[in-house]
């Protein structure tokens, strides 16, 4: 048994300290209940800004934030760092690396994980970007390629260093592509002199007819517009069929030579086992209105994972920051309510717009009411937005500072290969074939 002091109080466990996790237990602070939050990590990430810290723009300590600092003052809060393998719902216990622990109240919010589609191929070769390490893998790998494109006299090896291919045209994919894009223009050119970036290609796939497919045709069009500025060759209806570490075959045919392919192309929810079958769907956990998951009574799910259908969200939420946090604070209401006797009430999504920046003075975003902005205006409602969603008051005065920094000098100022471990890359996803085997 994972030692936690006994209480007079229901113990409800939150196994995840993201978005959903992380504004649950805030919320949950005065009420009569015992918290323990497990997370694998002693941090929170702020995933939407991954890719800066892979693209040389951002610290990682930037996007993260200790769990045990954020949550300190909230009164009978335990944090156990430990990964949560199993769920036991008869006898109410989870089973983690470190012991068992029982519960009265269990909240799944362990947000998603990267999906191949079951190319084994491409997961062990692939980068994907959905952690802080892989963005530090990611940064360290793209530097290393260029140092060895500087030594090698092979011109066909010189080129495939080079080139970057990312799969995915969605937000994370057009960000990276972006960056990757202003890198090429403005920084790489003065670190490598002796190369000739005229022979570097930036290639973004997408496999539907356009980018973006979550925002306006607008958005999709200026987004790709902005591409173009950047350089970056972007190829729609096309997919990527192996990757074998140095060449990626597509389905149009083509084969392009790269040591460096971003996997942005899916996630998928992330979940310990013991639920029963008919409680999952699409690799998400079914909930009701009010976040409990179907076929249980204390048990609820929360952000990426829950999967909440409606007339208006056949297949659930999205996968997105606002629907974790909100979800997050809806069930902190529900739980006050459960614990009074109450009736619990439905959630209700509060869709802000959505958004996506490709690089300096360039972003989309489109608003409710079909108010769809671009450029510079959007660009600083990008940022503006981030900032104040970043987790920590010393992040967001650390991360300004580095944007403002950027802009002026046209510098990005981490381009440092400091971990060359790309074995324990191949390990990690390794361990994730194991998984979904
Ligand atoms: C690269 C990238 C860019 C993105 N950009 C945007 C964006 O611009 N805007 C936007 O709205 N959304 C964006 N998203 C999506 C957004 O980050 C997610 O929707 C959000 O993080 C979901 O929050 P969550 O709380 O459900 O899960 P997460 O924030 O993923 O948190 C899950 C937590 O659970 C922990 N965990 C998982 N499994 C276990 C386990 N078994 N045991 C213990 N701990 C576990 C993890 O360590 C993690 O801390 C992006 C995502 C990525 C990957």
């Amino acid at each position: 048994m994972i030692p936690i002091p006994s209480s007079d109080f229901p113990r409800v466990i939150i196994v995840g300290g993201g978005f959903a996790g992380v504004k649950l237990v805030k919320k949950l602070k005065n009420l009569p209940v015992q918290i323990v939050l497990f997370d694998r990590n002693n941090y929170h990430t702020f995933q939407p800004l991954l890719y800066q810290v892979a693209t040389a723009g951002l610290e990682p300590d930037s996007i993260a934030d200790p769990l045990r600092k954020q949550l300190e003052p909230v009164k009978n809060f335990f944090f156990r760092m430990a990964e949560v393998h199993t769920i036991d719902s008869e006898n109410n216990k989870i089973f983690t690396e470190i012991g068992e622990l029982d519960y009265d109240y269990l909240v799944i919010a362990t947000g998603s994980r990267t999906n191949f589609f079951g190319n084994v191929s491409i997961m062990q070769h692939a980068f994907p970007l959905k952690q802080i390490p892989q963005a530090l893998d990611l940064r360290s790998h793209i530097l290393q390629n260029f140092e060895a494109a500087t030594i090698t006299e092979d011109l066909m090896e010189k080129k495939s260093r080079m080139n970057i291919v990312i799969v995915g045209g969605g937000p994370t994919g057009v960000e990276v592509a972006g960056a990757l894009g202003e890198l090429k223009k403005t920084i790489l050119p003065k670190d490598y002199p002796e190369l000739d970036f005229e022979k570097m290609s930036i290639i973004l796939l997408e496999g539907s007819p356009r980018l973006l497919g979550g925002m306006s045709e607008v958005s999709s069009e200026r987004a790709m517009k902005y591409l173009e500025k950047f350089h970056v060759q972007v190829y729609l209806n096309t997919l990527v069929e192996d990757y074998d570490g140095h060449g990626a075959k597509l389905s149009n045919g083509e084969e392009i030579n790269t040591h460096t392919l971003i996997w942005a192309a899916g996630v998928k929810g992330n979940y310990p086992e013991g639920l029963s079958p008919s409680s999952l769907e699409r690799d998400r956990i079914l909930v009701d209105e009010c976040n409990r998951v179907k076929g249980y009574d204390n048990i609820f799910a929360a952000g990426d994972i829950a999967s909440m259908k409606s007339e208006e969200y056949q297949r659930g939420h999205p996968m997105l920051a606002p629907v974790a946090i909100q979800q997050g604070n809806h069930l902190a209401k529900n739980f006050k309510r459960l614990l009074k006797g109450e009736e619990l009430k439905p959630f209700t999504y509060l869709d802000k717009g959505s958004m996506a920046t490709v690089g300096r003075n360039k972003a989309v975003v489109d608003l409710p009411g079909n108010a769809r902005l671009g450029g510079f205006m959007a660009w600083g409602i990008w940022m503006f937005v981030h900032l104040i969603s970043i987790i920590g008051f010393r992040n967001k005065l650390v991360v300004f500072l580095n944007w403002v920094w950027n802009y002026f000098t046209y510098d990005k100022g981490t381009r440092l290969i400091i971990r060359k471990f790309v074995p324990k890359r191949l390990r990690m996803q390794q361990k994730e074939l194991e998984v979904t085997k």
